[in-house]
């Protein structure tokens, strides 16, 4: 009946008020945690196959919330992207990833995450070079990971971002390949210089004969377009060694190491002074 009705209306109202609430309270947290330093770069390590040398990290943010604990990306990521907070996010990011590095062996690469709308901004290129020059990190350790997504904003004001980048000496890496769309016209039209296949592709592998024939095409896709190949997300031993015998050049995922803080890392990387 109608009171029932209004109840309702009630109720997704409120529902409604109390999701604006949290959006807004997210925000301006998100905002102080930024400028108070509580975000930080956790490390996951990219090992060669079929070796598994450490060849680099990958930098991944986490919030070290003061009462929520450590938040993953999937709470706050999307909500700094959405408020323009992203570009002081990963700008400090960076900066933090490239000081954390100066201990650790030169040869090892740091790839970063930069969000989609970040490559419209055409000054990105410079103010990483600031950051690069500052902290001493030379530009052809670096790595910019982009998503399909950027490709299908303003391809040109992207394309021109990514030169920019290139002539640095920046690497550029199409993230989480097969995930988004028009990927072949994109690696065809865009000189990337790796292409790192999702995990849900890698996971798939050990499935069925199809999905591993896809992921093997995705492989010599990549190498005979001159990139090289990095595979997300692997977990068993299995994996490793079917990847490896398919020519894929670089893999990460929980069974090398998961994303961790620069204490963990540091044990990894940091021979210790009085040894
Ligand atoms: P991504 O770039 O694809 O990063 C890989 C994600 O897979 C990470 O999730 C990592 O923890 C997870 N992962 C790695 N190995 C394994 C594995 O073996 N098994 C499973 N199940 N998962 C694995 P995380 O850290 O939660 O990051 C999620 C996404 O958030 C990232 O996906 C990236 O797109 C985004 N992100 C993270 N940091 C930043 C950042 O600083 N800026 C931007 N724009 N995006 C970021
Ligand atoms: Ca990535
Ligand atoms: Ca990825
Ligand atoms: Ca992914």
């Amino acid at each position: 009946g109608k009171k029932e009705g209004r109840g309702t209306y009630r109720f997704f109202q409120s529902a409604m008020d109390l999701e604006l609430k949290e959006r807004a309270q997210l925000e301006s947290e998100l905002r102080a945690a930024i400028e108070g330093g509580q975000i930080e770069p956790f490390y996951q390590p990219v090992v060669s196959l079929p070796h598994q040398d450490l060849v680099g990290v990958e930098v991944l943010a986490r919030w070290r919330h003061p009462i929520r604990g450590l938040l993953t990306p999937d709470q706050f990521i999307a909500a700094a992207e959405e408020t323009g907070m992203i570009a002081e996010l990963s700008c400090r990011l960076l900066r933090q990833a490239c000081l954390d590095a100066r201990e650790w062996p030169s040869h090892l690469r740091l790839a970063v995450n930069i969000a989609p709308q970040q490559f419209q901004d055409r000054w990105l290129a410079e103010r990483i070079l600031a950051i690069l020059t500052e902290t001493g990190f030379p530009p052809n350790r670096l790595e910019v990971e982009i998503t399909e997504t950027a490709l299908v904003q303003d391809l040109e004001a992207t394309r021109a971002t990514l030169t920019s980048l290139q002539n640095l000496g920046v690497r550029i890496a199409l993230d989480d390949f097969g995930t988004g769309y028009s990927s072949l016209y994109h690696l065809r039209e865009l000189r990337f210089d790796k292409l790192k296949i999702d995990r849900s592709y890698v996971d798939s592998i050990t499935m069925s004969e199809e999905r591993a024939k896809l992921v093997d095409a995705i492989i010599k896709l990549g190498t005979s377009l001159g990139l090289t190949t990095t595979a997300e997300g692997i977990e068993t031993a299995a994996s490793v060694e079917w990847l490896s015998g398919q020519g894929c050049d670089y893999g990460q995922g929980y069974l090398f190491g998961a994303p961790m803080p620069k204490e963990a890392i540091d044990r990894i990387l940091v021979a210790p002074a009085d040894a």
